[in-house]
């Protein structure tokens, strides 16, 4: 395979620099304690990204309740119980790959880079604790800052202006084929998926290259000598 030729490399967070199980298990177990299984768990999570992920919150607890109220669901205090203990527990959980630093280091040198993530303001929050974003990005775009969600290609655009790079000379290297990829694509921008579970095994997504680790990353884009 050709490597790709960029100019900036765009990282998605969650399950792609550092590691959460509130995607899966925790909205999964909400899903159950709300009562909501009308809903497909991937109907779910995106109604959860639309209540929660396009503004930032005070407090827990005001997140808590607007997501309570997007469901048109009362904010009793054993629901709110509830989503407190999932969340917060989840919080503690959430830890950067072991290749993250080292890579992310390597390509800042390299390339142009920026986060695009759909989160809300507390898990970021709670990882910059222990990890200075601003020492590997360019440009940090939250959805809960920018009142955009991945995959609208709205999103990308952002970072692909204040870094002045057109959006074929970028790539994005994420773990969601709906948010990332999709979403990447739709913006014009090339597309890296990383598969850590070999997930995709046998199968050919449509993107530019799929990788299981970051540490992949120069098998597949062309860094500078
Ligand atoms: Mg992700």
């Amino acid at each position: 395979m050709k490597k790709l030729k960029v100019k900036a490399v765009f990282f998605d967070l969650w399950n792609t620099i550092a590691f959460t199980d509130v995607k899966k298990d925790v909205f999964r177990e909400m899903q159950v304690r709300m009562g909501l299984n009308e809903l497909t768990p991937d109907q779910f999570l995106h109604e959860c990204e639309n209540a929660i992920m396009l503004q930032e919150f005070e407090s827990l607890q005001h997140m808590y309740s607007r997501l309570l109220s997007h469901f048109s669901l009362n904010s009793g205090e054993i629901l709110l119980g509830d989503l407190d203990f999932l969340w917060s527990h989840s919080l503690k959980k959430d830890k950067f790959f072991p290749e993250t630093k080292t890579v992310l280091a390597k390509t800042r040198k390299h390339f142009k880079t920026a986060l695009v993530s759909n989160c809300e303001n507390f898990g970021f929050k709670y990882l910059s604790k222990e990890f200075d974003f601003s020492k590997y990005f360019n440009e940090i775009i939250l959805s809960c800052d920018v009142g955009l969600l991945k995959p609208n290609p709205k999103i990308f655009y952002l970072p692909l202006k204040k870094l002045k790079v057109k959006p074929f000379e970028a790539v994005m290297v994420g773990d969601s084929m709906r948010t990332d990829m999709i979403g990447a694509k739709r913006a014009g921008l090339k597309t890296i998926l990383l598969d850590r579970k070999n997930k995709f095994k046998g199968k050919k997504p449509e993107v530019d290259a799929v990788i299981h680790s970051l540490n992949e990353l120069n098998k597949v884009i062309e860094f500078k000598k």
